[in-house]
């Protein structure tokens, strides 16, 4: 039977470690702020913008947030935010996505400081991740990493084969299994005989975006297969991109929707926060 890697319990580990980090820190004379700016009222981004404050209640993190109408000008954005890299007291921004049709999402998030970009999405971050220098990693990819760390699955040498290339999970989570001494293959749309990459995969991570798309066909005896999917199935019951019960009989190990990756997401923008005060205040 497969282990069940338990994104909930390491991501609360991870919480109280940083929590604990805070506290140290408020006795040093030194706190956090995170500012979250959502424009509009897109009721999953609502939802997504109070787990966020949730979590800096929880760990000690101050949270500040901007609800701006729907009407909001690029340039009254792009003022905002060049108000917010200025504010010593501001150590982390980020720009709850989407952002509505008017608005040049690229000219945004480029706006905000590297050193205030928690989300990891500024291209000066995404470069130093590349060149394996420090920098501000995109939070989800980022939590794979732990997940593994703490599962306490080996990646150096593996064959990791990574389906999908977007620059939020893709591409960082490629760069980074290779950062860990993986050899990584890359797979989009335009692959050739997916099944059979996916079939030489030790770790195989799953970031297509298409609901149980990946089943036993795809899996080799013992791989580990991380699961970054989250889609509501027919039922409106939680699911991700792979087929859970087809492949779990298989796999060594194996992350569940929910309760795998998707708790690790909030967890690492709680660290980019407090390492952005670390390093950059
Ligand atoms: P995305 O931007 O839609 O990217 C999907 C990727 O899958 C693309 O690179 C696409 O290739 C590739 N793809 C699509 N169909 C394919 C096929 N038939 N064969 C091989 N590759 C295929 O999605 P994303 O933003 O990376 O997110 C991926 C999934 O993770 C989604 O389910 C999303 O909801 C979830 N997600 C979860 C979290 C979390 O916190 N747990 C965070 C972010 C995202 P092309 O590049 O060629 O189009």
């Amino acid at each position: 039977m497969a282990q069940i890697i338990d994104g909930k319990r390491i991501s609360q580990e991870i919480k109280d470690s940083l929590k604990v980090q805070v506290e140290e820190l408020k006795e040093q004379g030194k706190s956090c702020t995170l500012v979250v700016i959502q424009i509009g009222n897109d009721p999953a981004s609502s939802v997504y913008v109070a787990n966020k404050k949730k979590a800096c209640e929880y760990i000690g993190i101050n949270s500040r947030s901007y609800e701006l109408p729907e009407e909001t000008t690029e340039d009254e954005l792009l003022e905002l935010i060049d108000e917010l890299n200025h504010d010593s007291t501001v150590h982390g921004i980020l720009c709850q996505l989407p952002l509505p049709k008017h608005m040049n999402e690229k000219k945004i998030l480029n706006r905000i400081s590297p050193q205030k970009d928690v989300d990891g999405f500024h291209p000066e971050n995404v470069g130093h991740l590349m060149i394996g220098e420090f920098g501000f990693v995109s939070c989800t990819p980022a939590g794979v990493i732990e997940l593994l760390k703490a599962s306490n699955i080996s990646i150096e040498g593996k064959n990791c084969v990574v389906i999908g290339r977007s620059n939020i999970v893709g591409k960082p989570m490629a760069m980074l299994m290779l950062r860990e001494n993986a050899t990584v293959t890359i797979c989009h749309s335009k692959t050739n005989d997916l099944k059979n990459i996916c079939k030489q995969a030790d770790i195989l991570i799953v970031a297509i975006g298409k609901p149980k798309y990946i089943n036993e066909e795809y899996i080799k005896e013992g791989a580990v297969v991380i699961d970054v999917g989250i889609h509501r199935d027919a039922n409106n019951k939680l699911c991700g991109d792979v087929d859970f019960e087809r492949v779990e009989p298989l796999c060594s190990a194996i992350t569940p929707v929910p309760g795998g990756v998707g708790p690790m997401t909030i967890c690492m923008l709680m660290k980019n926060c407090i390492e952005a005060m670390k390093y950059f205040s």
